[in-house]
C-alpha cells in the first residue's frame, strides 16, 4: 500500500511520491522562542516526529530540518503588535540587545529540546536558528526587488501580492476575498492591500544591517531562506499547526515562488489541529497554558501525554483535560504490563500484524486504528508471545511509546481492581443505554476500549 497523506495545498488525500526517490526532504516550523512551548505547541512535534517515523518505516531516508525562530515573529501573524523576541526580553528585565535576544532564545531552545527528548521525538538532521542566516534572508529579499514583487514604506519592505496571481492557493479564494474585505486582516500603515506583508522591518535602534536598512527580516521570510537553503527550491514536505495556514505558510508560498519561479514550493503541506483547554485556544502570548513540566508535577508522564495524542487523527482538535490523561496514563500502563508479561524470549515480526498496521499508519498516519490494532494483537491468543514481543517493538519504531525500556514480568496486575475512570465511563455508558442513546453507548464503548478494558453486556435492553 502506497503512502498516503492529506495535503492541505490540494486538499485531497494524496499518494505520497517523494521528488528524490532516496530521500524525503521535510521542514517543520520550529517554535518561536521567547518563552517555555506549551504542549500545544508540543502537539506540532509529536505530529512531525510520527510523520518522519512513518516514512522512515516506509523504506525512505528522511531529512528533516527545522528553524528555531529567534527573530522577527510579532505578536501578530498579520504585521502588527510587537516583536515576540523583544517581549521576552521585557519580561524578563532584560536590556534590548542582539546578545540578550540570542541567550534568551539559546536558553529556551535547550528547554524545547528537552522537551522533545522526553516525548521521545527523533531530533531532526538539522536545526538552525534564524538570526545566523539574515544574510540568506536579505539575498532573498533582494531576489523578489529585482523582480519586481516589492515596495518601500516608512517602516519597511513588503511583499505586493498584487503581482502574485495565485496568491491564496493554500487556503482558497473564498476565505482570501473575505480576508481582502478586512474582516481578518485589518489596514496596517501604508501597505496597499491587507494581505501585503513585511520583508523586511525597519528598526533604527536594534536590528541587523541590510541595503534595506538597519532592521529585522519578516518571520515568513525566514522560513523561505532556510527552507531553500537546506532543503533546495523545492521539497517534500512542510509541517506547521493550522494557524500557519491563512498567514504564515501561504506568504512562504507566495515569496518563494515568487523568488525561484518554481512551483511549487513544497509538494505536500501538513497541517496538525489545535489543543484547547476549556473551549480557548492556548496560546504562549496569553499565558494560559501547560507545559510537559506541568504535567510531570501532577505525575503524568510525557509519554502518556505522547499516547494522548496519538489516540486521536491530528486532523482532530483535542479537549485537554487532566481527567483525559489520566485515563490515558491507566491504559499505557496497562499495556507496558501486558507487554511486560510476555517474557523475556524476542520471536519474530507477524508479517500479517505488520501488514495491516503498515496500512494504517500510511493511511495518512492513523495513529488511533494503529493503537487499536496494538491492543488486538496484545490480546490475540493465536500469536506466540516471543512473536507478539517483537512485533510490538516493531510498532513502536513508529509509536515510541518506549516498549523497549519497559522492565521484566509484572505479577498479579489481573486482580487489579479496575480503576475510577473507567468505572466512570461503564456507568455513564449504562445510563446512555438505559435513555436508548445508543451512538453514545458506542462512542462509549470505543472509548473504554481504547483504554484497554472490555465491556461485556450481560443483560438485552
Ligand atoms: P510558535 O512557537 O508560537 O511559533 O508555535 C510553534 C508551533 O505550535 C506552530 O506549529 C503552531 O502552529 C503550533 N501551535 C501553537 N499553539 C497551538 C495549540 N494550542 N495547539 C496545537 N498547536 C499549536
Ligand atoms: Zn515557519
Amino acid at each position: 500500500m502506497p503512502l498516503k497523506f492529506f495535503n492541505t495545498l490540494t486538499k485531497e488525500k494524496e499518494e505520497f511520491v517523494p521528488i528524490d526517490a532516496n530521500e524525503v526532504r521535510m521542514y517543520t516550523c520550529g517554535p518561536t522562542v521567547y518563552y517555555f512551548a506549551h504542549i500545544g505547541n508540543l502537539r506540532s512535534y509529536v505530529f512531525a516526529d510520527i510523520l518522519r517515523r512513518t516514512i522512515k518505516y516506509s523504506g525512505y531516508e528522511v531529512k528533516q530540518v527545522m528553524n528555531i525562530t529567534d527573530i522577527g515573529h510579532l505578536v501578530s501573524d498579520a504585521d502588527a503588535g510587537d516583536d515576540k523576541m523583544t517581549k521576552g526580553l521585557l519580561r524578563e528585565g532584560k536590556e534590548l540587545t542582539l546578545q540578550n535576544m540570542r541567550e534568551m532564545a539559546e536558553f529556551y531552545t535547550e528547554k524545547f529540546n528537552h522537551d522533545l527528548e522526553r516525548l521521545n521525538i527523533e531530533m531532526p538532521d538539522g536545526q538552525y536558528f534564524a538570526s545566523d542566516y539574515v544574510a540568506e534572508d536579505i539575498a532573498l529579499i533582494q531576489r523578489l526587488e529585482e523582480k519586481g514583487y516589492t515596495y518601500k514604506t516608512s517602516d519597511g519592505i513588503y511583499f505586493d501580492t498584487e503581482k502574485c496571481a495565485d496568491y491564496g492557493k493554500l487556503i482558497g479564494k473564498e476565505i482570501l476575498e473575505w480576508d481582502i474585505e478586512g474582516a481578518r486582516i485589518t489596514q496596517t500603515g501604508e501597505k496597499k492591500r491587507p494581505i501585503d506583508f513585511a520583508l523586511w522591518k525597519l528598526d533604527s535602534k536594534l536590528g541587523y544591517e541590510s541595503p534595506f536598512g538597519k532592521g529585522f527580516p519578516g518571520w515568513h521570510i525566514e522560513c523561505s531562506a532556510m527552507g531553500i537553503k537546506f532543503l533546495g527550491e523545492q521539497f517534500d514536505i512542510h509541517t506547521g499547526g493550522i494557524d500557519h495556514i491563512p498567514i504564515h505558510h501561504t506568504n512562504e508560498i507566495a515569496q518563494s515562488e515568487s523568488a525561484t519561479g518554481k512551483k511549487p514550493f513544497v509538494r505536500f503541506w501538513m497541517h496538525h489541529e489545535f489543543i484547547d483547554t476549556g473551549g480557548n485556544k492556548m496560546a504562549k502570548s496569553e499565558g494560559n497554558f501547560l507545559r510537559l513540566d506541568t504535567l510531570i508535577e501532577k505525575g503524568i508522564s510525557p509519554i502518556t501525554y505522547r499516547f494522548w495524542l496519538l489516540m486521536a487523527s491530528y486532523h482532530t482538535k483535542m479537549n485537554f483535560s487532566f481527567e483525559a490523561l489520566e485515563a490515558s496514563e491507566i491504559a499505557l500502563k496497562r499495556l507496558y504490563r501486558l507487554y511486560n508479561q510476555l517474557g523475556e524470549e524476542m520471536g519474530k515480526t507477524d508479517e500479517n500484524y505488520k501488514q495491516k498496521f503498515k496500512e494504517r499508519i500510511e493511511n495518512d498516519l492513523d495513529t488511533s486504528r494503529a493503537l487499536s490494532l496494538l491492543w488486538d494483537l496484545i490480546k490475540d491468543e493465536n500469536i506466540l508471545n516471543a512473536n507478539k514481543k517483537a512485533t510490538i517493538l516493531d510498532f513502536d519504531r513508529v509509536l515510541g511509546l518506549n516498549f523497549s525500556a519497559q522492565g521484566g514480568p509484572v505479577s498479579g496486575w489481573e486482580n487489579e481492581p479496575i480503576p475510577n475512570a473507567i468505572q466512570l465511563l461503564v456507568t455513564e455508558r449504562e445510563n446512555a443505554r438505559k435513555n436508548k442513546n445508543f451512538q453514545k453507548s458506542d462512542a462509549l464503548r470505543k472509548e473504554i476500549n481504547d483504554l484497554g478494558y472490555e465491556v461485556k453486556d450481560s443483560e438485552i435492553l
